[in-house]
């Protein structure tokens, strides 16, 4: 944990009550560097290893950002699995209590597609899903992300040990290029720094060594 409290951040007070609430008083090492870049609109390359609070990173950055009176989905988030899409949204809907009405839907493979169709008509601020169910999505025309503003690639070292390259590009083709892109990694071989390259605008690289 980092010395650094939430409340030195320009966070609304709505925000930092909840962050409170949570048990979350001090930013962990790569909240300290991140959040303030992020708050400040950059694209995003972060590197630390599991557990070291990655996730209240973008979730921070992304809830602030939604206009939650749209319901078109204005943040995506891509995970490697449907277990870690589970836990990411578990951990943003924690995050999401200092404000009501945020909808956070998962759309993952091996469930089926039609009841998260039924889900997409009613809307959804913010999709976490794995790629090949979001790229069928889009081909079906079920979901769009022309109103995407945040596009998360959480554990992309995983995603492209996977395979999922040519999907996560195909998807975020979809999405505006006027966008805020934020990559998280465990680790960042050649691969993740081609993909960045092709997909990030300017990042700016955060790394921590240690968990905390
Ligand atoms: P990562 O994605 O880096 O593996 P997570 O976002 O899953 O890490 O966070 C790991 C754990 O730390 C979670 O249980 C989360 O609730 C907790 N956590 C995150 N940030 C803080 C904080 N600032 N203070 C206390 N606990 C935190
Ligand atoms: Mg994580």
């Amino acid at each position: 944990m980092s010395n650094t409290r939430f409340s030195n951040l320009d966070l609304p007070q709505s925000m930092l009550a909840n962050l409170d609430s949570l048990g979350y008083q001090h930013m962990t090492a790569i909240q300290e560097q991140a959040l303030p870049e992020l708050l400040a609109g950059k694209d995003l390359i972060a590197k630390a290893k599991t557990g070291s609070g990655k996730t209240a990173v973008f979730g921070i950055g992304t809830l602030l950002k939604l206009n939650i009176r749209n319901f078109a989905t204005q943040s995506l988030v891509l995970c490697p699995t449907r277990e870690l899409a589970t836990q990411v949204a578990n951990e943003l809907r924690k995050l999401a209590r200092f404000t009501e009405n945020v909808k956070i839907l998962t759309l993952c493979g091996g469930q089926s597609i039609g009841p998260q169709i039924g889900s997409l008509e009613h809307g959804a601020h913010i999709v976490v899903g794995t790629p090949g169910r979001i790229k069928d999505h889009l081909r079906k025309k079920t979901l769009r992300l022309e109103q995407v503003h945040t596009v998360v690639l959480d554990e992309a070292d995983r995603m492209l040990d996977m395979g999922f390259a040519d999907d996560i590009r195909d998807i975020i083709s979809h999405a505006p290029s006027k966008r805020q892109t934020l990559l998280f990694s465990a680790t960042y071989p050649k691969s993740i720094a081609k993909l960045s390259a092709d997909i990030l605008v300017n990042p700016v690289t955060v790394e921590v060594e240690s968990t905390h």
